[in-house]
């Protein structure tokens, strides 16, 4: 079976390549990819890469149509999530029962979910029922958000602040809120662009009671006036220095869940370990790999306990995916979420 496939690198290089799928391994199948999200790693490749082309896409919702030789979980016609990084089940960590350790996961071999057709391990599909495609493609990101705020342990009526209004900040929003969280603050920039101010529009229907545009407000000041020794837990979803906002509303004994990334350099920030030390402050880092929450957020989701709908704004096709990049790069159109439907 033939794919289209689509990969890219800095400066906007996109490569749209013709690639032979299958046929399937004998625990491999064959999905037909409904709707892949388009994630900040995505426009990170598509805009900052520097060296050889990525595969664009996981966050993968498909149907298995072809089935290897010896899958028995799966049958053609069933709905799934497609994890893109499964524990192995073999190693120390998973033998012990810490699968969330797992130092040998599985991936999705380099090959990208913005295509027509993709071959899998059938231990990374995850099937579901009662949710559309394009919804259910949300279950990788909101699964990234729902594994920030459980690591943050809100206390029952607790103060939030979660920094940075793209969909991973909404959805932890969402969830900080479902967690108990009596209330729960967002930032965002500003509302200077049309993506920008679409973002901050859906801040209260994802549970935020305050939104903070931080370019022309001081996130300390607003906070500190409502909660004047500052809020029981810091979520980061914005880039790494947004780590200097969290430290100055943090409360004393407050825990800080950061799941930002850079790639373009800017990883690197300087902080008082004193300051930590006398205030003890808990900063806790959140990397969502294995998928060990996928079953969770796909049922949130399903069970519009988090809605889908109004996040994804924008659902190209393959060939508009490089035009919705750009736009999600330059702001200039109201994109909240863009969901890619590879076969339409
Ligand atoms: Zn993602
Ligand atoms: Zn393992």
């Amino acid at each position: 079976m033939q794919t289209r496939a689509v990969y890219a690198k800095g400066k906007m290089d996109f490569d749209f390549r013709d690639e032979q799928v299958g046929p399937p391994g004998n625990q491999d199948v064959i999905i037909k990819v409904h709707a892949c999200g388009i994630c900040g790693t995505d426009i990170n490749f598509a805009r900052d890469w520097p060296d050889d082309y990525m595969p664009l896409g996981h966050e993968i919702a498909a149907e298995v149509v072809e089935l290897g030789p010896d899958v028995s979980a799966l049958k053609a016609g069933d709905k799934v999530i497609v994890e893109d990084c499964t524990m192995c089940g073999v190693c120390g960590n998973c033998k012990r029962g810490h699968v969330e350790f797992c130092r040998n996961m599985y991936n999705l071999n380099d090959k990208p979910g913005m295509a027509e057709y993709m071959c899998v391990r059938q231990n990374s599909c995850v099937p579901f029922d009662g949710l559309d495609y394009k919804s259910a493609s949300l279950t990788e990101p909101l699964a990234v958000s729902l594994t920030a705020v459980l690591n943050a342990e809100i206390p029952l009526g607790g103060s939030v602040v979660v920094l940075g209004p793209g969909p991973l900040g909404l959805m932890a929003a969402k969830v900080a809120k479902l967690r108990g969280a009596g209330f729960v603050a967002l930032t965002g920039l500003n509302r200077s662009t049309p993506r920008e101010k679409a973002r901050l529009d859906l801040a209260a229907h994802y549970g935020a009671d305050m939104v903070i545009e931080a370019e022309s407000q001081s996130v300390e000041d607003l906070i500190k006036s409502k909660f004047p020794n500052g809020v029981d837990r810091v979520i980061v979803t914005s880039p790494p220095r947004s780590m200097y906002d969290a430290l100055k509303i943090i409360r004393f004994g407050g825990i800080i869940t950061f799941l930002g990334l850079h790639f373009g350099g800017q990883d690197a920030i300087e902080l008082s370990i004193n300051d930590l030390i006398f205030n003890k402050i808990t900063l806790r880092p959140t990397f969502a790999e294995p998928a060990i929450n996928f079953p969770l957020s796909n049922q949130l989701l399903r069970d519009g306990l988090v809605d889908p709908r109004k996040l994804i704004t924008h659902t190209p096709s393959l060939d508009q995916l490089k035009g919705t990049i750009g736009s999600i790069i330059s702001g200039d159109k109201p994109i909240v979420k863009a969901v890619c439907l590879p076969n339409g």
